[in-house]
C-alpha cells in the first residue's frame, strides 16, 4: 500500500490523540473559557507535549501485528505487551487504559482464547476498539480489495479485532460504519457523499442481519447529513462508542481542513484524546499528512519510530 495513505491515517490518529491527551475529562465549558489552539504540555496526566496515549500504542501494535498477517493471538499479546511492559507507548509507560480493555487482558492473560477476551455487555460499550480499528481498514483495503466494506467476511475479520476487548454488537458495528468510512477516504473519495456512502454500505449489510439490525435504530444520528446539521450541543464527546463514532463524523462535516478539525474535536471536551484519535485518522486520510501543522507534527514523541512502523506495514500489503 502507498506509504503516503498509512502516514495519512496513522499520522492523523496519532497527533489527535496527542491533542486530546492534556487535556481529557476537561469539560466543554472548561475549554471555551481556555480553547486548545495547539500541542500543550503536562495538565491531565502530566505528560510532556507530544505525548500519545492508549489510543495510539493500540493502533501502533495493530499496525506491527497486520504487518506479518492476521493473528488474534500476536494482536492480543502486543496490547498485553503495552499494558504489562509499555511496548508502543510515547514514554515507555501506561498512563491510561480503559476498563473494558483492561479486564479483556485480564482474560487474555489467564489464557482465554483471544476471540473470548472481549466483554459483551451493554455497558461494554466505551470507545475502546473503534479507537485503534483504523489500522484494520488499511488492511483490509490491500488484502480483500477497495470493496471490502460490500463482503460479509470482511465485516467478520472487523468484528473480531474489536471483539478482543470489545465485542458487544454496537462496538463491532461502530467498527464496521469506522472501516468502510475510511475505505472511501483511503479510495480517495472524500466528499460528504463520499462519507455518507460509506456509512450506508455498512448500515446495509447489518440491515441484513437480525442479530445487529435491531441495534440500527441506535445507529440514527450516525449520518454525516444530520450530524452536519446539528449544533455543537447537541453533540457528546463522552466514551462511548457511539458518541465518539457521532462526534468524529460531526468534526469533519464542520471543517475543511486537518486544523480546524481537530481543534473542534478536542474542545469538545470529555474524551478528548480519543475523539481526537478517531476524528483525526479520517482527517488525515481526508486532507492528507502534509497538512498537519507541522509544529504539530514535530512535536511527536518517537516519530521515527511511528514513521518506520508505517513504512514496514506499507511494504507488507
Ligand atoms: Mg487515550
Amino acid at each position: 500500500m502507498d506509504l503516503k495513505i498509512v502516514k495519512n491515517a496513522v499520522l492523523g490518529l496519532v497527533v489527535g490523540d496527542i491533542l486530546g491527551v492534556p487535556v481529557e475529562f476537561m469539560s466543554r465549558e472548561e475549554l471555551a473559557e481556555d480553547p486548545v489552539t495547539g500541542i500543550r504540555e503536562y495538565g491531565t496526566h502530566s505528560q510532556p507535549a507530544g505525548t500519545w496515549s492508549d489510543d495510539s500504542s493500540m493502533a501502533l501494535c495493530l499496525l506491527k501485528s497486520l504487518s506479518k498477517g492476521l493473528d488474534y493471538q500476536d494482536i492480543m499479546s502486543r496490547f498485553l505487551r503495552w499494558a504489562e511492559e509499555g511496548y508502543m507507548t510515547a514514554h515507555n509507560e501506561v498512563f491510561d487504559m480503559g476498563f473494558a480493555t483492561r479486564e479483556a487482558l485480564v482474560r487474555f492473560s489467564e489464557g482465554t482464547p483471544p476471540l473470548k477476551c472481549g466483554g459483551t455487555g451493554t455497558y461494554d460499550n466505551g470507545n475502546g476498539s473503534l479507537m485503534r480499528i483504523l489500522p484494520l481498514a488499511l488492511w483490509l483495503h490491500d488484502h480483500i480489495n477497495e470493496k471490502f466494506p460490500h463482503n460479509s467476511s470482511s465485516y467478520q475479520i472487523i468484528h473480531n479485532v474489536s471483539a478482543l476487548t470489545h465485542a458487544h454488537p454496537i462496538s463491532l458495528i461502530s467498527c464496521g460504519i469506522y472501516c468502510s468510512v475510511a475505505n472511501e477516504l483511503i479510495c480517495g473519495r472524500t466528499s460528504l457523499k463520499d462519507i455518507q456512502n460509506g456509512i450506508t454500505t455498512a448500515k446495509d449489510f447489518y440491515q441484513s442481519l437480525p442479530e445487529f439490525s435491531r441495534y440500527l435504530p441506535k445507529f440514527e444520528r450516525v449520518d454525516v447529513y444530520l450530524l452536519q446539521s446539528l449544533p455543537k450541543e447537541d453533540i457528546s464527546s463522552g466514551g462511548f462508542v457511539i458518541h465518539t463514532l457521532e462526534a468524529a463524523l460531526w468534526c469533519l462535516s464542520h471543517s475543511s481542513d486537518y486544523r480546524s478539525c481537530l481543534l473542534e474535536a478536542v474542545n469538545l471536551g470529555e474524551d478528548t484524546d480519543t475523539t481526537g484519535a478517531v476524528a483525526g485518522g479520517l482527517a488525515g486520510l481526508k486532507y492528507g499528512w502534509q497538512e498537519i501543522p507541522e509544529e504539530w507534527l514535530s512535536s511527536t514523541a518517537k516519530l521515527d519510530d511511528i514513521l518506520e512502523l508505517c513504512r514496514i506495514f506499507s511494504a507488507s500489503v
